[in-house]
């Protein structure tokens, strides 16, 4: 088995996101099924099969730079609250496209709108006004992410008991899906994440000290002495509980009540709709 099916649907998924939630519940809402970084930067772990590319929005309180709310407080509470990540409706997972008119996700329009008047009126705006555009750009980017299957050599408990071993699904950036075909790339004939000679591999996250959000990534094989070891699945392994990482994709946001909680503060309702600036003669700025 070689690795062209990897560094093809790598090379594919890479493209695709250039030209541009945790929420897997059910059943393992009890479960630490996402691999988790924890304190540390560096981990051993096992690939198991391909990858299935994500696109997801964040719209909760963003960490970095400034923020502007696009939603009420109120949306993020009770019974019918929006999730603070969903997924882009615009993106397919199961076929890897995107819709081509881009109409099914709201927040995606709401950046195309804030981008668009801000090539539109920009130049007329005071500084902190194009701020705000720019901030509701920024928080309505689509994240592209990957998700692998994947054992965690440290820790393959999926309880704080650690009595059920299992499969945990890897939630990869570009950087660190770059990495891991680059890796797969030199290891030419062996089919890295293949379930009879895969590899475990050591993957490590290094975090700039100036600015603590340049992140980058390296993926390098484990070594059996001057060899690459080489790691079938045991008995055990091959027997935990397959995972369909479809389903960890996350949902769309719900159109209508997204509309409903869109914040009448900084202008975003106004901007999602795209009412016309020009009529009257000025800008609601
Ligand atoms: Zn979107």
């Amino acid at each position: 088995m070689s690795n062209d099916f990897l560094s093809k649907h790598g090379a594919e998924a890479l493209k695709s996101a250039a030209s541009l939630s945790n929420n897997g519940g059910g059943n393992f809402a009890k479960e630490n099924i996402w691999f988790d970084w924890g304190k540390k930067d560096e981990h051993v772990i096992r690939i198991v099969g391909d990858f299935v590319s994500i696109r997801s929005h964040w719209i909760g309180e963003s960490k970095f730079g400034q923020d502007v709310a696009i939603l009420n407080p109120s949306a993020f509470k009770g019974d019918n609250k929006i999730p603070m990540q969903v997924a882009c409706g615009n993106w397919d997972v199961e076929t890897e496209s995107e819709d081509p008119d881009g109409d099914a996700c709201p927040i995606c329009r709401l950046g195309k709108n804030a981008d668009a008047m801000l090539k539109k009126y920009g130049k007329d705006l005071v500084e902190a006004d194009k701020n705000i555009f720019k901030a509701i750009r920024r928080k309505c980017a689509v994240k592209c992410n990957y998700l692998f299957k994947v054992i965690d050599r440290e820790n393959p408990y999926l309880d704080e008991e650690k009595t059920k071993k299992g499969y945990k699904i890897l939630r990869a950036p570009d950087k660190l899906l770059k990495a891991i075909l680059a890796l797969s790339d030199q290891m030419k004939g062996i089919g890295i994440t293949s379930p009879d000679e895969g590899i475990d591999i050591t993957i490590k996250k290094v975090v700039s000290d100036n600015t603590k959000t340049d992140v980058t990534y390296t993926a390098l094989a484990v070594m059996d002495g001057m060899k690459v070891k080489q790691t079938p699945l045991t008995a055990e392994e091959k027997e935990y509980r397959d995972l369909d990482l479809y389903k960890f994709a996350g949902k769309p946001v719900d159109k209508e009540r997204f509309e409903e909680e869109l914040s009448e503060e900084n202008n975003v309702k106004t901007i999602y709709e795209n009412a016309d600036m020009d009529e009257g003669g000025n800008a609601p700025f």
